[in-house]
């Protein structure tokens, strides 16, 4: 097994889908790279329900291996029973095993270049002059490599870019409790569909029913809840709304996990170093969707760091490029969700009822700066949530 070497060019922290795209770049471009992985193995624990976007947009062949099902769209099902079928577009995508997939985009990464230590954890960074020293406990042993750069794509729990100053600890109340039961034998309303419930069932967040070839991801994500995420799941299991559809329904895997919801943080460039990912709050904070985003903005900090290698020059108004990047594609989408998660939030039953019949029952996509309008009109009541979209 090979050893780490002394320094690297770019450093990245966490290979999760925006640390594995990010290496990808990196070395593709040129830069020597170290992805360093605390788990043992790439992918493991599962924290997701796994759903992805187009993958052909990343120039990834959706391969057999990973992809579970193939997504056409889904439903959202108020709490009255009554569907909005939302088809097409956008919502076209795959459910995958992250477990194969997480470790494919890693190999992916190896086979442009990139060194992989696994099973390895970085404890802390410091600056030095010229770049970072960055402390990782490898297969039991402790080491410092040098780095011109760090990328921390250290997830969720982030605290590797504290170390340069950068605030990327999220307020426990925007973070989405999740509970999933990966099931066999449910009945879907269609293979090809998911499914999302909201209302009190799951306060503040949705339930969601996912097709994952002969399982199918079940699970919840609520916040500031009463009851543990778990609890309002089990519930939901036998609810009228799915009545008979999960009678026989057995579990294969139950996972649990953070989803970071209250939108990007503030800076995600220093000098030496960039975020990217769930530590960086790429994340949708409407649906709490981030594979995506992670992957896309994971390629730009590969790029840029591969750039700054080459211009040799490390500092934070280089980077910037990076932050310019993805604010540029990602910002103005971010916020908006952000918006339409906290007018979401505070919508009782009847409300979303309300909300479900008032809008057509088929959408090529959810516009809901158009969709607020027709809201308002079939029931002016609602102005007080939709005012600020009008
Ligand atoms: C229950 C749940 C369901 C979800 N469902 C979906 C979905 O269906 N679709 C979707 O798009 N998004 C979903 N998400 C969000 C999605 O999982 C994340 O947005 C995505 O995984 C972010 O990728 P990442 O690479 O930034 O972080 P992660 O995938 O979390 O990867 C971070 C990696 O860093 C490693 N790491 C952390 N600290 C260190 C350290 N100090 N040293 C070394 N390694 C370290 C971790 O072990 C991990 O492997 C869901 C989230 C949850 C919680």
């Amino acid at each position: 097994m090979k050893a780490l070497n002394d320094s690297y060019d770019v450093v990245v922290v966490g290979a999760g889908p925006a640390g594995s795209m990010a290496s990808y770049n990196a070395s593709k471009n040129g830069a020597k790279t170290l992805l360093i992985e605390k788990s043992q193995e790439i992918g493991t624990p599962v924290r997701c329900a796994e759903a992805v976007p187009r993958l052909e947009d990343f120039g990834i062949n959706p391969d057999p291996s990973f992809v579970k099902s193939y997504i056409r769209g889904g439903y959202l099902i108020a709490p009255n029973g009554k569907k909005i079928v939302v088809k097409g577009g956008k919502t076209d995508g795959y459910v995958v095993e992250r477990k194969v997939f997480d470790k494919f985009l890693a190999i992916r990464s190896g086979q442009a270049g990139t060194q992989i230590a696994v099973k390895s954890r970085v404890t802390k960074i410091e600056k030095t002059d010229d770049g970072y020293n960055v402390f990782v406990n490898y297969l039991g042993d402790e080491y410092i490599v040098k780095s011109k750069i760090v990328i921390a794509a250290d997830g969720v729990e982030s605290n590797i870019a504290e170390y340069a100053g950068l605030k990327t600890k999220k307020n426990p109340k925007e973070i989405c409790s999740c509970a999933e039961y990966e099931m066999t034998n449910v009945k879907l309303l269609n293979n090809e569909m998911m499914e999302f419930y909201f209302g009190d069932i799951c306060p503040k967040g949705y339930i969601w029913l996912f097709p994952k070839g002969d399982t199918v991801n079940v699970g919840i994500g609520v916040i500031d809840s009463k009851k543990r995420a778990i609890d309002y799941l089990d519930e939901f299991l036998t609810h009228p709304l799915v009545e008979g559809r999960l009678d026989n329904a057995v579990p294969v895997e139950f996972k649990v996990g953070g989803d970071p919801v209250g939108g990007p943080i503030k800076k995600t460039v220093a000098d030496n170093i960039m975020v990217v990912g769930d530590a960086a709050g790429h994340v949708s904070p409407l649906t709490g969707g981030g594979i995506g985003l992670s992957m896309d903005c994971g390629l730009m900090a590969g790029d840029v760091a591969a750039q700054s290698i080459r211009a040799e020059n490390y500092s934070e108004e280089f980077l910037d490029l990076y932050e310019k990047k993805w604010k540029e594609k990602y910002y103005k989408l971010l916020m908006n969700d952000l918006k339409y998660k906290n007018i979401l939030q505070k919508l009782s039953d009847d409300e979303l009822n309300a909300i479900a019949n008032s809008i057509p029952e088929n959408l090529e996509e959810v516009d809901v700066g158009k969709l607020a309008i027709k809201i308002v009109a079939k029931a002016p009541s609602l102005l007080r949530h939709f005012k600020e979209l009008l």
